[in-house]
């Protein structure tokens, strides 16, 4: 069977940028084609009696882009152990219908990624799925306990195609250099949480006046900066690549633009909720605005827009973490960190397009493109390539309600805010894994 998406545009970043029909077949992209004149129907043959393939689908994406699939390197699954929160069904249904293709999921499960054994369970159980897909991380140390390195040869023969000790941050810098040195060898990218525990414990929220007014324990940024500082001069001395998750700071944009200006390998991403919420937003000790690290101040917003654009910030991911009411219900201090995000991503990052900010290319590049070239997957729309594609509806738009989401838990500080654009259609393997209907 065949399936002709048309009268979209397509926007691959260094590759196409023009009005043509994409032809998918076998799971993959056969041709890319100049538009045909509008039709209602499947049509068996054109006004010049020329026949048309009959088995074959037309998807109508006038008014949208097709781009190559969104890629989130940074999600919680959550299983195996935590099914309570997420499981693959919900999260991967979530991931779909957040326009993502792909996701990294992150190591810290029960138990915890760091042997081959369990990467191959996350392997087969996401494929059988048949939804997004999974290209998991594997830990740095044991346990994630920064004591023993993990087996990561092991994980990466079987499928991983990073490593973190995601959650926490490798305490110990000695062992934090022969990870990297390791690494390097083994030609695997190392992902950072960076984060000084003994600044950063025992604290809820950002270190400010907000956190002040609420009498709730803050976290300073110089807890992210140090570490981000730490491992840049680790990324210098060994020459190993390094790539911070979810940066929050203005210390931290101009420590990296700095290391990447002198041509130290480091890349890094942030989040949606890093350039669209600050401290000032925490209402009513409402644990939907609790995450690691905390929303930062204005001026902190701001530097993370400018890492965007400037492009020291090289990818947008969400740190989706899902976690049960049940969980989130509690006093602030004693809340779990992190919220969900693989189904406001995509709305809430086209605000900066359509603020003026970012291009629809700059977006596409933090979004799918750069995701895909640090865990080595090549996703060009290209006659020949698996046909993992999204089409964005850009300018629809919609109030974030999360009864609506697929995921698993709700824990959002977005619900009832208008936004717009979103997916319309996410395709993996030339499979629709997630089409609207819903208007
Ligand atoms: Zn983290």
């Amino acid at each position: 069977m065949q399936i002709r998406i048309k009268g979209a545009h397509l926007l691959d970043p260094g590759n196409i940028d023009a009005k043509k029909d994409i032809i998918i077949k076998d799971h993959l992209i056969e041709a890319i084609v100049d538009p045909i004149p509008d039709l209602s129907f499947n049509p068996i043959s054109d006004r010049a009696g020329n026949e048309f393939e009959t088995d074959i689908t037309i998807i109508d994406a006038k008014g949208m882009i097709v781009v190559p699939g969104l890629i989130d390197i940074h999600v919680h699954l959550r299983e195996p152990g935590q099914e309570h929160k997420e499981t693959f069904a919900t999260g991967l249904a979530a991931a779909a219908k957040g326009g993502f293709t792909a996701v990294c999921s992150m190591p810290n499960t029960t138990p915890v990624n760091d042997n081959s054994q369990v990467t191959k369970f996350i392997i087969n159980c996401a494929d059988k799925l048949g939804l997004s897909k999974v290209y998991p991380t594997g830990a740095i140390t044991q346990g994630s306990l920064g004591i023993t390195l993990a087996e990561i040869y092991d994980m990466k023969q079987a499928g991983i195609v990073a490593v973190t000790d995601d959650g926490k941050p490798v305490e110990n810098s000695d062992m934090m250099q022969q990870a990297l040195e390791y690494c390097k060898g083994l030609k695997i990218p190392v992902f950072v949480h960076a984060e000084d525990l003994s600044m950063a414990d025992g604290g809820s929220m950002n270190e400010g006046p907000f956190a002040k007014s609420w009498g709730i324990k803050g976290i300073p940024n110089a807890a992210e900066s140090i570490m981000v500082l730490r491992d840049i001069a680790l990324s210098e001395l060994t020459g190993a690549p390094v790539h911070f998750c979810h940066i929050s700071t203005r210390e931290s944009v101009k420590a990296i633009r700095q290391a990447k200006k002198r041509g130290v390998n480091v890349t890094c991403e942030t989040a949606p909720h890093y350039f669209t919420l600050t401290d000032e937003n925490v209402k009513d000790y409402d644990t939907n605005f609790k995450m690691n690290p905390p929303l930062r101040s204005e001026k902190d917003r701001q530097a993370v827009i400018q890492g965007l654009v400037d492009g020291t910030i090289d990818v947008i991911a969400s740190d989706h973490a899902p976690h049960s009411q049940n969980e989130k219900e509690v006093e602030f201090g004693r809340a779990p960190f992190g919220i969900v995000g693989l189904e406001t991503s995509l709305s809430l990052s086209l605000k900066l397009f359509h603020d003026g900010f970012l291009t629809m290319e700059d977006l596409v590049n933090k979004m799918s493109k750069h995701p895909a070239k640090l865990i080595g997957i090549n996703n060009d729309i290209r006659p020949g390539n698996m046909a993992d594609l999204t089409i964005i509806d850009p300018d629809d738009v919609y109030k974030i309600d999360p009864e609506k989401f697929k995921s698993k838990s709700k824990n959002t500080p977005f619900a009832g805010i208008k936004v717009k654009g979103r997916p319309f259609l996410t395709m993996v393997n030339g499979k629709v894994v997630y089409q609207r209907y819903e208007i």
